[in-house]
């Protein structure tokens, strides 16, 4: 058996890991959670230490741990069948039920799905069909893609453009030419404190009107965007963004690409986010919740228009020349098919919907007048609380004080983990769509006791 302090010391020696400052690791000075079982919505640490994870790892295991239904689908897929391609029209028993899963659970002009491994990939695709198509239509001028300031759409090339936050773009001299941005629906960070949501977000469609007539609609392929913002802020959209941003992108023949990565399955109380809020997508991402992350897939499903086009292009100019050697990887298509079952079976999305209204409900009663609380929002089993020095002067944290990692921190202490967001003051949560009511008090009671310990 390997000591800690072993795994610290090679942890140290050669993991580079994700989202983390390699200098500080590699000096010891931050520290390693070495996290080694888990079940329901707890996780466990090689220390002995328990945690309610009310992030769902990134919020992404949406059933909870320790399922054995999915660990089973998958042990027996790598008996029977650890791998086979999903080029030139092979497939699996798995790969095929699960396309026809999504595609049951999709909006109704939506039926055809591609599969990756991870949500960025999965947009990459997406910006390759959206160039496809417009080729096809003989308009391949119409290159580029609209994203909007705190939109979150991976860690790629193209899809670290079109992620709209700083830090993802900085020292690597991004944002491709090709991704433009527009304001984030953020109503709390709304221009003028005096503007009501319908004025905000009248002023968000003549931000976007304006940036089409700077770019030029003819230069425009999609629009994307998430149903809420995710790791921008946890930002449900100001009342009637959706139906005020799509007419435009119709009138202008800009794809719309909603990137559900984080709201599909279920974690807004719908099936689908796009279903929560009016939207019809040309193109939808799904990922996290399409296996619960037990094993890494991805997908992009494009509506009947879409496919018409793809159609017509691979009858012009042949196979689609793009694919990846682990599309539709059987493994990843078994925990898929046995994921969507129990996210039936236990009556997830119901409990997202119920259980979410609560948990929105705990937060606000317990935080919302806490004297460094300047906003509670989400939807469904997503939400956050925004942290101020000063509310009402609407004046905030200096970032170098670090206030919400201190919070995050001591929440931790207390046995429950929740994720301080990238950019900005704000304490996430995400937890698995299977938490009770009993255990979102905890987190509520657990983040109010933090923020005492702190402040
Ligand atoms: N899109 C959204 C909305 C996300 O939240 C994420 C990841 O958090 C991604 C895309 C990228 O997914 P991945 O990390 O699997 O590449």
């Amino acid at each position: 058996m390997l000591t800690n302090d072993q795994l610290n010391q090679w942890d140290r020696e050669h993991f580079l890991h994700a989202s983390t400052h390699f200098a500080q690791h590699a000096r010891g000075e931050s520290a390693t959670r070495i996290v080694t079982t888990a079940d329901g919505v707890h996780i466990e640490d090689r220390d002995g230490n328990r945690f309610l994870d009310a992030f769902a790892g990134l919020y992404c295991v949406n059933v909870g741990y320790g399922r054995t239904e999915i660990a089973e689908a998958i042990a027996k897929q790598a008996h029977e069948l650890a791998y086979y391609h999903s080029y030139v029209g092979h497939g699996t028993e798995a790969s095929i039920t699960l396309a026809h899963m999504v595609a049951e659970r999709a909006p109704a002009h939506m039926n055809r799905v591609y599969f990756g491994l991870s949500g960025s990939d999965a947009n990459e695709t997406n910006v390759k069909l959206v160039w496809y198509y417009w080729n096809v239509k003989g308009r391949p001028e119409k290159r580029k893609i609209i994203s909007r300031w705190r939109g979150y759409h991976g860690s790629g090339l193209v899809t670290g453009s079109l992620t709209g936050l700083t830090p993802f773009h900085a020292k690597f001299g991004l944002p491709m030419a090709e991704v433009v941005h527009t304001e984030a629906p953020y109503y709390f960070r709304r221009p003028r404190r005096d503007m009501s949501e319908a004025e905000f977000t009248a002023h968000c469609a003549a931000e976007l009107e304006a940036l089409i007539e700077r770019e030029g609609a003819d230069n425009i392929g999609a629009f994307i965007g998430e149903p809420i913002l995710g790791t921008g802020g946890i930002v449900p959209p100001p009342a009637g963004y959706w139906e005020a941003i799509q007419p435009i992108l119709k009138k202008h023949d800009i794809l719309l690409i909603a990137d559900e990565v984080v709201t599909g399955f279920g974690r807004l109380g719908t099936m689908m986010g796009s279903t929560h809020y009016g939207i019809t997508p040309d193109i939808i991402t799904i990922a996290k919740g399409l296996t619960s992350a037990y094993a890494p897939l991805s997908g992009s499903i494009v509506s009947d228009g879409v496919f018409k086009v793809l159609e017509e292009g691979t009858d012009k100019f042949g196979p689609f020349g793009h694919g990846w050697t682990y599309s539709a990887h059987p493994i990843g298509a078994a925990a898929g098919v046995a994921n969507l079952k129990l996210v039936d079976d236990l009556g997830l999305v119901q409990n997202s919907r119920e259980t979410g209204a609560y948990f929105q409900n705990a937060l606000r009663e317990r935080l919302g007048s806490h004297r460094f609380v300047g906003d509670v929002r989400g939807e469904g089993l997503m939400a956050a609380v925004e942290l101020q020095r000063d509310p009402d002067a609407g004046t905030d944290f200096d970032a170098a004080d670090k206030t919400t990692a201190q919070v995050v921190g001591a929440m931790a202490k207390h046995g429950v983990i929740a994720r301080a967001m990238p950019q900005g003051e704000i304490i996430g949560f995400a937890p698995p769509l299977c938490i009770t009511p009993a255990e979102v008090d905890k987190v509520a009671d657990v983040t109010a006791q933090a923020l005492e310990d702190v402040t």
